[in-house]
């Protein structure tokens, strides 16, 4: 069966690229594949992609990760970053063409304003015009103007949520490294426990397990994209963090069949 409505779905930058590699390189063979799972989709549908490699490094080296960075050393960050942002965007938009999937970039950085870090501006008319011209639109974790620090990062999680909500997605499918959520970091203990759901029961117990990411990652890691799916999570929406980098996990969970992954219900 097809899932109905508008889809969203999340290509995590420990996927999409080499996440530690310097200079940032994308995982070709990982998003010609992925292309090939997102072709089966009927639908409409956002694409929205991590920074992965291509965001953090840079993020980090201009100070994002600190309260305490100048504005200069901030104003500095912009161009590299959203150089970056664009090579990375204008990679996935070139395989996915290439695939018959028509799809376009929205640059968050032309039309976010953030305050605190938290969205502020962030207008979805042109996105509903082009979802409505059975166009896919593909955006990205950015840099974006603050009204109170100079320039902060989004992210693509962030984006996800926000689009969600904003522009009421029936799916929401968040793909990252991992199976899921585990009830402690997999990279650092091989036996950890994957959690299949997570509701009202049991989260508090989640949240306190999951910890920051073990990548060079500027944008909160798993704890953090449990906390902002938990508010999305509502009765008629999927919400899902599953593992990419395994094949057909995204086709199946877009042909609304199970697979192993994790789903945030309320
Ligand atoms: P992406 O770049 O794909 O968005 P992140 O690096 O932000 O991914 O988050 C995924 C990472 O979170 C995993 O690779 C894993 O190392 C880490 N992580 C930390 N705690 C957990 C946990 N409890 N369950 C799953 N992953 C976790």
């Amino acid at each position: 069966m097809q899932l109905k409505a508008l889809t969203i779905v999340k290509l995590g930058g420990s996927v999409i690229t080499y996440k530690d590699s310097s200079p940032p390189r994308v995982n070709e063979s990982n998003l010609t594949r992925i292309a090939m799972e997102l072709k089966t989709h009927r639908g409409e549908l956002i694409i929205v992609l991590g920074g992965g490699a291509h965001g953090h490094q840079a993020a980090h080296s201009h100070g994002f990760a600190d309260p305490n960075s100048s504005k200069e050393l901030l104003v500095r960050g912009i161009p590299p970053i959203r150089h970056n942002m664009s090579e990375l965007a204008t990679s996935v938009e070139t395989v996915l063409n290439k695939e018959g999937i028509p799809t376009i970039i929205i640059a968050p950085f032309a039309c976010v304003t953030l305050r605190n870090g938290l969205i502020h501006e962030f207008p979805t008319s042109i996105i509903r015009k082009a979802l409505d011209n059975g166009l896919v639109v593909l955006t990205h974790g950015d840099v974006c103007f603050d009204e109170e620090s100079t320039a902060s990062i989004l992210s693509g999680d962030t984006i996800a949520v926000y689009l969600a909500q904003q522009m009421n997605a029936g799916t929401i499918l968040i793909g990252t490294d991992v199976d899921g959520v585990l009830d402690d970091n997999p990279k650092l203990n091989p036996s950890a426990k994957h959690i299949p759901l997570i509701n009202q029961e049991n989260k508090e117990a989640i949240l306190a397990k999951t910890g920051p990411s073990t990548n060079t990652d500027v944008t909160g890691g798993m704890s953090k994209k449990v906390n902002e799916l938990l508010e999305i999570a509502r009765q008629n929406r999927e919400v899902i963090i599953f593992n990419l980098t395994v094949p057909n996990r995204l086709k199946s969970l877009l042909q609304n069949e199970s697979t192993i992954c994790t789903r945030i219900q309320s």
